[in-house]
């Protein structure tokens, strides 16, 4: 059924896609900002195929079917309140279609001279959220920019899910190697690990990302601006070239902020110093002999994972009583102990870090608020949280109000305070993933410039994974949160822990197994299920199966939502 469904949304990629080049040609062939009927009919016509195309691939639901068309039909008719200007240049195939893209950009911005600003779409910021919400705007036909003052890619890329899944990818390794005696294997001590070369390999793949970004970037239409941008007015941005400081400005109709987020350091003497963030961890030259990792957070459990796994002696500090607070009783104890059963040493209750000094020898000492001092430790990572980049964009003096932690405040639609200005992704601190920063990006696109009224995306069913040691797939409410929401006479809890066959052969006492473990809220007298939480090897993968599974058989309400994350 999986496959059917990643055919089908394929499916519906390659229609849009075509319609929207048709719907885009025909409104550029309009002076006028009105669409015609014609690109009505094209949409009709698409949509029909869509039908006749699954039909003949006999895919079972035809309740899918029909929705998937309804929904199509509702959302990507155009409108007759269009008001977008087009310039032919940037039309382009979407994404899905990088091969086939045709069209250049220049990088000098030219001025459109039919309208007072230099462009429609002015983002600022090329990670996630950015590229997503330029590249669908410039499908569209909008003349958009982006400026970058780093890595085009933006977190994601360069110092977070990219780099991290591949650390992960190494300490899952460095895992089997360890676990093939089991299996009659020997000669696992005679493996070496280098991890200069494993750094270095890792940084040439982050540096093809990057050049395949720009490439897009430029196919798609998007004019590149390099530096950081802050806001002169509600339709200016100024941008500071970081390697002479001149300035330029350009206006733009709409403007967006995706400026993401920065790791936090805590307060105290020698922290900023002898500390290094979650940035720092992916420009580490050496394997640290012994570490810290200060933080509860799904980035601390993942690098303390990926440290012990490769062989570092591994300290998890963490200011309560453990790590993932927030997420299910059931993950967070099952993490715990097998964090522990890996040998990371987790310290509790300790109120944080007091300070961090520094040794003769160059190794770090740490003293924790609580009277704990750790020693010789040549590695301490600080991953306490992020907080909003959004030090330089001027928010206040255009107006645009920001609220706790200084997060950029928007609505449902990521309108701020000011029209015309939009923010999404981690800096507006909702959900910080990168799949919602893409999704938040698309629909604010498809509203602007496709005139779909309405598009935005939910932040409440969220399928997270976290790549801990096991993994760890979560969606929905956790059992505490149900019983809040529902009372506890209407919740129903399906609980199951045991130790996955790869173990089975190991010939260990089974308390010493490695253990999965699931659990499924369910509410109501329909036991309708609102909470889904797996620990265990696969578990990443598993929730991804098991939301699609879901989506599909559940209602024909949740094929939208696997099409309006598209
Ligand atoms: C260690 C780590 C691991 C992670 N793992 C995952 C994961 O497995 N899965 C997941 O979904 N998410 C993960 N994330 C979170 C994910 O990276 C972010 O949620 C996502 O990148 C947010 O996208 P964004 O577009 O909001 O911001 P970003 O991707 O951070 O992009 C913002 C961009 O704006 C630029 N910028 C900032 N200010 C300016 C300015 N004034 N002018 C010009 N440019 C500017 C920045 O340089 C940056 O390139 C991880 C994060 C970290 C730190």
């Amino acid at each position: 059924m999986r496959y059917w469904i990643i055919l089908y949304i394929m499916l519906v990629n390659l229609l849009l896609s075509r319609h929207s080049k048709r719907h885009a040609a025909v409104m550029a062939a309009s002076t006028t900002s009105t669409t015609s009927t014609t690109a009505s009919a094209t949409t009709g016509e698409y949509v029909s195929s869509l039908a006749r195309l699954l039909q003949k691939r006999e895919l079972s639901s035809k309740a899918a079917l029909s929705a998937a068309t309804n929904t199509l039909r509702q959302k990507y008719a155009p409108t007759s309140t269009s008001t977008l200007r087009h310039n032919s240049r940037a039309f382009v195939r979407p994404s899905f279609f990088h091969s086939s893209a045709v069209t250049a950009s220049s990088s000098t911005p030219t001025k459109d001279t039919s309208t007072s600003f230099d462009f429609d779409y002015f983002v600022i910021g090329a990670g996630s959220g950015g590229i997503a919400s330029a590249r669908r705007a410039a499908t569209y036909g909008a003349k958009v920019a982006v400026a970058e003052k780093a890595r085009l890619g933006g977190t994601c890329v360069n110092v977070g899910c990219v780099p991290k899944k591949v650390m992960w990818n190494a300490a899952s390794i460095a895992e089997v190697l360890h676990d093939m005696k089991h299996y009659g294997f020997s000669s696992s001590d005679k493996v070496t690990f280098d991890w200069p070369q494993l750094k270095s390999n890792r940084d040439k793949y982050i540096a093809r990302l990057n050049g395949i970004y720009d490439r897009n970037l430029e196919a798609s239409g998007v004019t590149k601006v390099v530096g950081a941008a802050s806001l002169v007015g509600k339709n200016t941005v100024q941008i500071t070239n970081p390697e002479n400081g001149t300035t330029v400005t350009h206006t733009a109709k709409h403007i967006l902020i995706a400026t993401g987020g920065v790791p936090v350091f805590p307060n105290g003497d020698g922290i900023q110093e002898h500390c290094i963030s979650s940035d720092g961890f992916f420009d580490l030259e050496e394997l640290p002999r012994k570490a810290a990792v200060v933080g509860a957070g799904y980035i601390a459990v993942e690098l303390a994972g990926v440290l012990q796994a490769l062989g570092t002696e591994t300290h998890l500090v963490v200011r309560k009583e453990g790590a993932l607070r927030g997420f299910d009783d059931l993950l967070k104890s099952t993490l715990d102990e097998e964090m522990q059963r890996q040998g990371i040493e987790i310290h509790r209750n300790t109120n944080g870090m007091e300070k961090v000094e520094l040794n003769p020898d160059g190794t770090k000492k740490v003293y924790l608020k609580n009277g704990e001092v750790l020693d010789g430790l040549d590695t301490v990572l600080v991953a306490p949280g992020r907080k909003p980049n959004v030090e330089s964009l001027n928010l206040e003096q255009v107006g645009v109000q920001q609220k706790k932690g200084g997060y950029v405040e928007v609505n449902e639609y990521c309108e701020t305070s000011v029209e015309g200005i939009y923010a999404l992704g981690d800096v507006i601190g909702e959900i910080e993933l990168t799949p919602t920063a893409i999704a938040a990006g698309r629909r604010l696109s498809d509203r602007l410039f496709l005139g779909v009224e309405g598009a935005k995306i939910n932040y409440e069913l969220v399928p997270t994974v976290v790549f801990s040691h096991p993994p760890i797939g979560t969606i929905g409410l956790t059992e505490e949160e149900a019983i809040k929401k529902f009372g506890q006479e209407h919740i129903k809890v399906y609980r199951s822990k045991f130790a996955n066959l790869y173990y089975g052969a190991w010939q260990v006492e089974p308390d010493d197994k490695p253990k999965s473990a699931m659990k499924l809220v369910c509410a109501g007298k329909e036991e309708k299920v609102v909470g889904l939480h797996v620990i265990g090897m696969g578990a990443d993968e598993m929730l991804q199966g098991t939301c699609l599974y879901a989506f599909d058989i559940v209602s024909s309400l949740s094929i939208n939502l696997v099409l309006t994350t598209i």
